[in-house]
């Protein structure tokens, strides 16, 4: 019924696992989205992190990281996903001003001149029988010892416990990757949560690397049928109230089917402005 994906990401998996009507709207049928400032925000403080770590390791400072910031704001200032919000004056004030402070919590949490990177924004890829694992990796880093060290940057609030484990398969996941491609497992995958200045950080296992790949293709099975029979439930909850979808979602007493038509006619001409 629908056409089954060959690929899957860390925030693919975790979306269907959230919400199979979602992934269905967003995944399968491919609709636009109305830009969100928080993930704007997360975009754009990867983006100076990112200006930043392509300077000398001992030039890393916060007076450094302030032509970082600006060349990511001129950058972003083009970009639909920051033009789209259509921010006032006062709004966009706010907007920048949060990236700087996310970018100031950043230097609490870390001394950047110390930090032995080896790779940026890492595109990696492995096979898993048919299905390709894809994920990119934010920083991925040698320890004191030589080891790998994967960490990815979070703009959002650290999860509570209860979701901690969710949100660190995602990072096993690039584990799993990293192992596929460099042949060597991470030492350590850290997830940095800018806002609140936590960093989790686990310790992967072979144990860890293959829940991955078992999970992974159960999800994607679980993906597969779906699209053979077009079962995509709605699965309310948290996400619901940002949910760009919500209209056409059953949960809500929406029709699912006329999402094909009506989401690309609200949203693109948004796109398009
Ligand atoms: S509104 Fe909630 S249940 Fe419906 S598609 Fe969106 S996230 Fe899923």
């Amino acid at each position: 019924m629908y056409p089954v994906p060959t690929s899957m990401s860390p925030s693919r998996v975790e979306a269907f696992t959230s919400c199979p009507m979602a992934f269905r709207f967003a995944s399968i049928e491919k609709l636009p989205e109305p830009p969100s400032a928080h993930m704007t925000k997360g975009s754009l403080v990867h983006r100076v992190l990112e200006l930043l770590y392509m300077q000398p390791a001992a030039t890393r400072t916060l007076v450094t990281a302030t032509p970082a910031f600006d060349q990511a704001v001129a950058e972003y200032r083009l970009d639909p996903e920051f033009t789209l919000l259509a921010l006032n004056e006062a709004q966009e004030q706010a907007f920048f001003a949060d990236c700087w402070s996310l970018t100031q919590a950043y230097f609490e949490m870390e001394d950047p001149t110390t930090v032995r990177e080896i790779g940026l924004e890492l595109r990696l890829e492995a096979q898993v029988g048919d299905l390709t694992l894809r994920g990119i990796i934010d920083r991925l880093e040698l320890d004191a010892n030589g080891g790998l060290v994967v960490t990815d940057y979070k703009t959002g609030r650290a999860p509570g416990l209860k979701y901690e484990q969710s949100r660190l398969s995602g990072v096993h996941f690039y584990s799993f990757l990293c192992e596929a491609v460099f042949g060597q497992r991470p030492a350590a995958i850290r997830l940095m949560y800018l806002r609140t200045g936590e960093t989790i950080t686990a310790t992967p296992s072979a144990q860890s690397v293959k829940f991955i790949t078992t999970r992974t293709t159960a999800v994607w099975k679980a993906v597969e049928k779906a699209c053979q029979t077009g079962d995509f439930r709605p699965k309310p909850g948290a996400l619901c109230t940002s949910c760009a979808y919500q209209p056409w979602c059953p949960a809500f007493g929406g029709d699912p089917a006329l999402a094909a038509v009506e989401a690309p006619a609200r949203f693109r001409p948004l796109a398009a402005a």
